[in-house]
């Protein structure tokens, strides 16, 4: 199988990395340091253990210099690049070729389907984690299932995707449900992400009563918007489950903070911000949601005078 990464940061990388021991890997990113680097020295994955290993792929700054007739291109942006990615994947791929987004947050699988066709996309979500440690250079975070789902019933079989992906040891489980899978995570991520980045801790210390009044709050608001779209969470008490993640990702900075305190844009249109949309759709009250939005919208304002 022929397998083109579009967005080739973090999660690209590691997924390329793992990908490549079973595929044909093809990283395109334009990050131009971070593409020399793997072509000139390889690309470094360092696991949670501190053992890293070495992967030869082919990367690419500009994306004429990959062939055409890619059986999967994966995007893997950050979600405010999705329709600039799969502009750049869907002249790449080969007639019955997929694109399939594990991005965070609501409305990728969308932004895609719109390029691509509803019956060309596939959508899910990933329990792995990554953060980029420089050109060349990626750090393996955490482990965990990843799920993935046909955008629509015309999609043809995608159990291709799950055996390739299995062989690369990235445990994989199809799902028909991608409302529950998508909103299952953008919950987790509006409890934790914003509040995060706001008071600038990692993700345990968020576990104080003031700040799980806000979580709780942020968290609530999400699940009364779910439940008015019926959708069914993967998960009973949703509040308890982020608590769940705040302690088994004790240390991580999540990536919303990461983004800040390194002056990048963040993903909250497509989390909180995307809540607080929904809501007013639905004349559901989300101000807990709309606050947070607004404070990570002024520090992305603000962040060349700080
Ligand atoms: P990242 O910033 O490390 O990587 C994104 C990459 O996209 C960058 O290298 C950037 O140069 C590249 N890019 C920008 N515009 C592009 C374009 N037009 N075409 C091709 N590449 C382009 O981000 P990340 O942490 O890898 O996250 C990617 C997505 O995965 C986000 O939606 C994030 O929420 C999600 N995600 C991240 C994690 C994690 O642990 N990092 C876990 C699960 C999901």
């Amino acid at each position: 199988m022929r397998i083109a990464i579009v967005g080739a940061g973090a999660m690209g990388s590691l997924f390329g990395s793992m990908l490549s021991m079973v595929s044909d890997v093809y990283l395109i990113d334009p990050y131009e340091d971070h593409v020399n680097a793997i072509n000139e020295k390889g690309l470094i994955v360092e696991q949670e253990d501190k053992t890293s290993a070495k992967f030869r792929i082919f990367a690419a700054s500009d994306p004429f210099q990959v062939k055409q007739g890619i059986d999967l291109a994966i995007i893997f942006t950050k979600s405010y690049m999705t329709a600039q990615a799969a502009k750049t994947a869907l002249p790449l791929l080969s007639e019955k070729g997929l694109i399939l987004t594990l991005q965070n947050g609501l409305g990728n699988m969308e932004l895609i389907a719109d390029i691509a066709g509803k019956q060309r996309t596939i959508a899910g979500v990933t329990s792995h984690g990554g953060t980029l440690a420089g050109p060349g250079h990626v750090r393996h975070a955490g482990k965990g299932p990843t799920y993935i789902a046909p955008a629509s019933s015309n999609t043809p079989s995608i159990n291709h995707i799950k055996d390739i992906f299995q062989a690369a040891g990235i445990e994989t489980i199809i799902s028909q449900n991608l409302d529950t899978l998508i909103w299952g995570k953008l919950i987790i991520n509006a409890g934790i992400n914003a509040l995060a980045a706001i008071i600038r801790v990692p993700n345990g210390t968020l576990l104080t009563p003031e700040s799980e009044k806000i979580m709780e709050q942020a968290v609530n608001e999400a699940v009364n918007i779910a439940n008015a779209l019926n959708i069914e969470l993967p998960y009973d008490k949703p509040f308890e489950q982020v608590k769940e993640v705040c302690k088994k990702t004790f240390a991580n900075k999540a990536s919303m903070l990461q983004d800040i305190l390194r002056g990048a844009r963040t993903e909250i249109d497509v989390i909180n911000q995307a809540i607080v949309k929904k809501g007013r759709e639905l004349g559901i009250d989300t101000p807990c949601n709309a606050f947070l939005s607004d404070i990570i919208k002024a520090l992305e304002a603000t962040w060349e005078n700080r």
